[in-house]
C-alpha cells in the first residue's frame, strides 16, 4: 500500500447490530484514494455508501480490515488519534447541518475555533471562503434568510475554511434543483483544486460525474470494479 495516498482501504469489512441481528453491510472492500484525487461513489439507496464515509471520516470505529488516512491506521486506533485524523477532514453532507442562530459567518468561524490562528487570519479566511462561494453580501445573514444552494454553499465554505487534506461530501446536492446542484459542486471542486485537497464524493446525480477524476460503484456492500468516468455516465 502506497504511504502517499490519500485514503487506504484494505480488505474492510463492517457490521450492524448484535447477535442474531448483526448483518453485513460491507464486504472486503479495497480501495486507494491518491492525494489531490476527486473521487465520486454511486450506487443505489441502503448499498453502504453512508457507512463507508463514516468509517473514512473516523466517525465511527473500524471493526474488520484496515483503512489509513493520510498513513495513520484507524484499526484499533484511540479516541485521540480518530480525534486527530478528523483535523484532516472536511465534512459536507446532504443537511447542511448550519446553526440556525449564528450568522453565515460564525458558522464558517466555528469551524476555525479548534485551530491555531490568530482572530485577524481567522477574520481574512472566513471572508475569503465565503467569498470564494459567492456570499460575500450575505455574510451576516442568518441560514434561515438564505436559499438552499446558499446554505450548502456556507456548509463548503466551513468544510473548507480549515483547509483539509480531505473533503467527504455525502450527497451535498440531494436538496437542490438541477443548476444549484451543479454550481455548488464546481465551486467545491475549484477550491479543492487550489488546495490540491482530496474529495470523495457520495451523489446520486448523473449530471456532475464528469467533475470526478474516478467514479466508484457500490452495490449490496460490495465495491464494483473500477470503471472510468465515460463508461458510467453512458
Ligand atoms: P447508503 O448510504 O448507500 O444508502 P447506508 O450505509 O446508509 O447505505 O446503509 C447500508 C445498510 O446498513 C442499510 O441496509 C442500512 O439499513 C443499514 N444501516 C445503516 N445505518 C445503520 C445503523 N446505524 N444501524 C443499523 N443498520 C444500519
Ligand atoms: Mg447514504
Amino acid at each position: 500500500m502506497s504511504q502517499s495516498a490519500a485514503i487506504s482501504i484494505a480488505h474492510l469489512n463492517h457490521y450492524y447490530g448484535q447477535g442474531s441481528l448483526r448483518k453485513q453491510v460491507l464486504f472486503n472492500i479495497n480501495l486507494q484514494i491518491e492525494r489531490g484525487e476527486i473521487l465520486i461513489m454511486t450506487g443505489p439507496s441502503g448499498s453502504g455508501k453512508t457507512t463507508l464515509l463514516t468509517l473514512m471520516g473516523s466517525l465511527r470505529s473500524i471493526q474488520e480490515g484496515n483503512l489509513s488516512i493520510l498513513g495513520s491506521e484507524l484499526l484499533d486506533a484511540s479516541k485521540e488519534q480518530m480525534t486527530l485524523a478528523r483535523r484532516n477532514i472536511g465534512y459536507i453532507f446532504q443537511a447542511h447541518n448550519l446553526l440556525n442562530f449564528l450568522t453565515a459567518y460564525q458558522n464558517v468561524e466555528m469551524a476555525l475555533e479548534i485551530q491555531e490562528v490568530t482572530a485577524t487570519e481567522a477574520d481574512a479566511r472566513i471572508r475569503n471562503i465565503l467569498t470564494a462561494v459567492g456570499l460575500e453580501a450575505r455574510m451576516d445573514y442568518y441560514p434561515s434568510n438564505l436559499s438552499g444552494g446558499q446554505k450548502q454553499r456556507v456548509a463548503i465554505a466551513r468544510a473548507l475554511v480549515s483547509q483539509p487534506k480531505i473533503i467527504l461530501a455525502d450527497e451535498p446536492t440531494a436538496a437542490l434543483d438541477k443548476k444549484s446542484g451543479r454550481d455548488v459542486v464546481e465551486i467545491m471542486e475549484k477550491l479543492a483544486r487550489e488546495q490540491s485537497c482530496t474529495i470523495l464524493m457520495v451523489t446520486h446525480d448523473n449530471r456532475i460525474l464528469d467533475l470526478a477524476d474516478r467514479v466508484i460503484y457500490m452495490e449490496d456492500g460490495h465495491l464494483m470494479n473500477p470503471s472510468n468516468v465515460g463508461e458510467i455516465a453512458q
